[in-house]
């Protein structure tokens, strides 16, 4: 399988951002088609509870167990066992994603609309919430984090997390998925994945004799493969959810300034996740892309899941897109509105302080994508297929609701008072008027 991406080359023409969406295709996934197999599974765990939720886990991640929870005991061992190098990485992830979240609480917000009328809006956490964290093609104690703090620093009062059972592990999540909820104080975590386990958080599970197990919670949020997504799509409205995850990817939009050696090194580095990633240069310079295709299949031969990388950047979702300048190559960025963008050209700050759509920026030739992935303090679970040009990424903001507080006096009341009947009439709904007027009768 070669590693050279196909080229689209757009030089030369003027393409409207309607059509200029569709250049780059997005991988192959049809949330809708897994909707129709994750609706049984949802429906049988609304129904039947933890025997359902143990039933799929057999089928699906070759496990028989007795129990959902995680005993305290494994999670605490789990911290224990963690390489310390290990542990001292995800502290200092912590702490940074800790700093970064705590910057973001919205302060409540009071305006005075009239003399005597207010209306505040206050920021209140949802009071439980159910975290994803995935773990079947890889693990991702780092998502754990991106998950756990944000919702901390909202002040979200009940948190549990989820994360698939793994047979090598005697049906526990992966231990760095354990100790990573351990340094983060969290003792509610489940070993369930895929649909079950959304649904599980959904509608809560009990056990056949009644006794309730699982909470339900208010909010799902995580990443995870076709079946999670389709999942959360299926239970949004019992719950709240964060944005679909679908497969990552990463756009860069880099000019002649750009060293190819490092362009291609974080194109592979998204590429590793899945076969499905996508990675997309955007670029004026042939002269670069010519040097990223040879530093491509150096590279994708020397690391360790060439294979997965080798598929992904054969994909019909990966591609080099030549533009004309950098300025064309905003617009096409902007339209394919990637999850992870990379701005590596002259004057990086000022071309990405114009990005529009995009989950998260990496700007100039320090800010790697996989620095965003683990270390920046950014949050990493973010709006994939496109959807950034809708969605941000996660956040305090996934975890609270604004919540409109109206305090008019009599005054205040009695001023307005005519335009509101003259509304309630327009609508022929004279009541809303009448409870108005009847104040003042
Ligand atoms: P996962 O935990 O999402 O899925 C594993 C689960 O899928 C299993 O527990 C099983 O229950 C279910 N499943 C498997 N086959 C099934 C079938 N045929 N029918 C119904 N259910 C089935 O783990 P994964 O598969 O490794 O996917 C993780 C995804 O999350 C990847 O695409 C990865 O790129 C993505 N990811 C995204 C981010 C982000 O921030 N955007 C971060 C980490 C991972």
């Amino acid at each position: 399988m070669t590693t050279t991406l196909r080229r689209i080359d757009l030089r030369g023409r003027d393409l409207d951002p309607v059509t200029l969406r569709g250049v780059v295709p997005r991988a192959e996934l049809d949330v809708s088609a897994a909707v129709d197999a994750v609706r049984p599974i949802c429906e049988a765990v609304r129904e039947r509870g933890t025997a359902a939720v143990l039933e799929y886990t057999e089928r699906f991640d070759g496990v028989r167990l007795t129990s959902l929870r995680v005993p305290a005991a494994a999670i605490g061992a789990a911290l224990a066992a963690l390489d310390p190098a290990v542990r001292a990485a995800l502290e200092e992830t912590i702490r940074r994603v800790r700093t970064v979240q705590r910057g973001l609480r919205r302060e409540d917000s009071v305006t005075r609309v009239v003399p005597g009328g207010t209306v505040t809006e206050r920021w209140v956490p949802v009071r439980r919430v159910g975290l994803y964290v995935p773990g079947g093609i890889a693990v991702y104690p780092s998502s754990v984090v991106m998950n756990v703090v944000p919702a901390q620093e909202a002040g979200v009062a009940s948190i549990a997390v989820t994360s698939p059972a793994q047979r090598e592990f005697g049906g526990l999540p992966h231990p760095t998925v354990l100790a990573a909820c351990a340094l983060l104080g969290v003792d509610e975590v489940y070993s369930a994945g895929g649909a079950q386990a959304v649904a599980m958080f959904a509608y809560g599970a009990r056990d056949a004799d009644g006794t309730l197990v699982v909470a339900p919670v208010d909010v799902v949020t995580g990443p995870g493969n076709v079946y999670v997504a389709a999942a959360k799509r299926y239970v949004q409205g019992v719950v709240g959810i964060d944005a679909e995850a679908g497969p990552t990817d990463i756009a860069v939009l880099a000019d002649d300034t750009a060293d190819a050696a490092h362009v291609a090194a974080d194109l592979i580095s998204q590429a590793e996740h899945d076969t499905l990633a996508a990675a997309v240069l955007v670029t004026p310079s042939q002269r670069l892309a010519d040097a990223v295709d040879a530093e491509l299949a150096a590279q994708v031969a020397a690391t360790k899941h060439s294979e997965r990388i080798r598929a992904a950047l054969a994909g019909r979702q990966s591609a080099v897109v030549l533009v004309d300048d950098v300025e064309a190559g905003l617009a096409v960025v902007d339209a394919y509105a990637a999850e992870h963008l990379e701005v590596q050209t002259a004057d990086a700050r000022a071309v990405a302080a114009r990005v529009r759509n995009a989950g998260a920026v990496f700007v100039g030739p320090h800010s790697p994508v996989s620095l965003g992935d683990y270390c920046a303090g950014s949050n990493h679970i973010l709006p994939t297929g496109g959807s950034a040009c809708h969605s941000g990424g996660l956040g305090v903001q996934t975890f609270l609701r604004g919540i409109h507080v109206v305090d008019y006096s009599a005054e205040a009341l009695r001023e307005v008072a005519g335009h509101v009947v003259a509304l309630a009439e327009a609508e022929d709904l004279p009541a809303h008027g009448q409870a108005v007027t009847a104040r003042f009768a």
